[in-house]
């Protein structure tokens, strides 16, 4: 469910015309839904209601300030996973309280910077680095609240760069040994033992594996209570899919299939989603520069590349593409489409039907609004793109198109030697 629908055919973000927004921003340009945004937080709330829960978006999705700022304002809080993360969720005005540290490779000055702000909870994901929040905490002469996150070994379908609860996996700690963990550390000076971590993974459409982790996790919160260690966070972490082009599951029934073997344990339940709340809400809209023939296939060349959206590339994903301006019986043709990146990865779709397009037509990538902006480079040198959101009439440019300049900050043309090496 989304706000970018058609009326007498020009492709609307609510009640803004994309095109219009094109014309003004230029392109490639990212454009989100406030409403979408909105109604997805909602949802994903109403699904867990009547439980104690805690919302943390997992803001690596999408971090843009003013959509932080806006899932802030509704009282959400956040899944951060670096101190920059840290920085920019504050910025937006996060309360502390409910901001949950994740991670495999937190650095000291990272830990310092979550102890100092006095965050939630950090979930720690190894025997080191237990030790080493231990010791950062020490120095600080501050407690610091601590969740471990455990492997539960499971494998999901989805594509293994985002399955992350197989015991392959390089997150959290295995299985047998949580209880372990926990007896030593309960050990260790100034940290406070407050919760049980996981995360299955990403783009998870079926809701077997969100049962099979909640029950591998109620066993363990059994065990430890069995053991003198009681709890009070459950933290499910993120993982829902959403429809690109397969069915996923209904928020409803992802939190009945977590919240089923929870019951009876009265624990604060945190969930860690990300995708599910922004993915849908924005789009990319690129424009046509070119349609290129050859003998075996059609290539429709636009301006936005893999630089902006590596999704398809890096996780073969299918995002649908649609014309910004429907045309009336319009032939249907089978095209890649493509960047202007050397690289024969950079490709949005390919061997796609699409309407006829031809140069100067604007597309929109859809479903672009999660792991879409916030993974953009300046590979080829090409600036990053803008971030819009649309607010029901009215859009606000949130971050600028980068220029040239930004291209070249902070580099320096220094005085090396000349001539050939001796
Ligand atoms: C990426 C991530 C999430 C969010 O995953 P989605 O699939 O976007 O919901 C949640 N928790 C952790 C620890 C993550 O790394």
């Amino acid at each position: 469910m989304n706000y970018f629908e058609y009326r007498d055919g020009r492709l609307l973000a609510e009640g803004v015309s994309v095109s219009e927004i094109a014309e003004r921003v230029g392109t490639p340009v990212y454009i989100y839904s406030a409403r979408t945004l909105r109604r997805h937080l909602r949802v994903v709330r109403e699904a867990f209601a009547g439980t104690d829960t805690i919302i943390c978006f997992a803001m690596k999705a999408l971090s843009n300030l003013s959509v932080l700022k806006l899932f802030s304002d509704l009282g959400a809080g956040f899944d951060i996973v670096s101190g920059g993360e840290l920085m920019r969720c504050l910025t937006a005005g996060a309360d502390p309280s409910k901001i949950v540290f994740s991670g495999v490779g937190k650095t000291d000055s990272e830990i310092e910077m979550a102890l100092r702000t006095g965050i939630l909870m950090l979930n720690v994901e190894s025997r080191p680095e237990l030790y080493r929040v231990s010791e950062v905490a020490q120095r600080l002469r501050l407690t610091a609240p601590v969740s471990l996150r455990v492997n539960p070994d499971l494998n999901p379908a989805t594509h293994p760069h985002i399955s992350t609860g197989h015991r392959d996996s390089k997150f959290g700690i295995p299985l047998s040994q949580v209880r372990d963990y926990y007896a030593e550390a309960r050990g260790l000076p100034n940290l406070k033992l407050i919760g049980l971590t996981t995360h299955i993974g990403s783009q998870i459409t079926e809701t077997s594996p969100f049962v099979e982790a909640a029950q591998k996790l109620a066993t363990i919160v059994r065990d430890l209570r069995r053991d003198g260690i009681a709890l009070k966070f459950l933290d499910l972490g993120g993982g829902l899919g959403i429809p690109y082009q397969e069915q996923s599951p209904l928020p409803a029934e992802y939190a009945a299939a977590l919240l089923g073997p929870l019951r009876g344990l009265e624990l604060t339940i945190i969930i860690e989603p990300g995708r599910v709340l922004v993915g849908n809400a924005g789009i990319l809209v690129t424009r046509v520069l070119y349609v290129k023939e050859t003998d075996v296939k059609r290539f429709v060349v636009v301006d936005g590349a893999m630089n902006d959206l590596i999704r398809p590339v890096l996780y073969e994903a299918y995002h649908e593409i649609r014309p910004v301006e429907e045309r009336q019986r319009s032939a249907v043709q089978i095209a890649d489409v493509v960047g202007p990146i050397c690289e024969s990865g950079d490709f949005f779709a390919r061997e796609r039907e699409l309407p006829e397009v031809q140069a100067g037509d604007l597309l929109a990538v859809m479903g672009a609004g999660a792991y879409g902006f916030v993974m953009a480079s300046n590979y080829n040198s090409r600036p990053r793109a803008p971030e819009v959101i649309v607010d029901g009439t009215r859009f606000h440019v949130v971050r600028e198109r980068e220029s040239y300049e930004d291209l070249i900050r902070g580099e320096r043309i220094v005085p090396l030697r000349e001539g050939p090496d001796a």
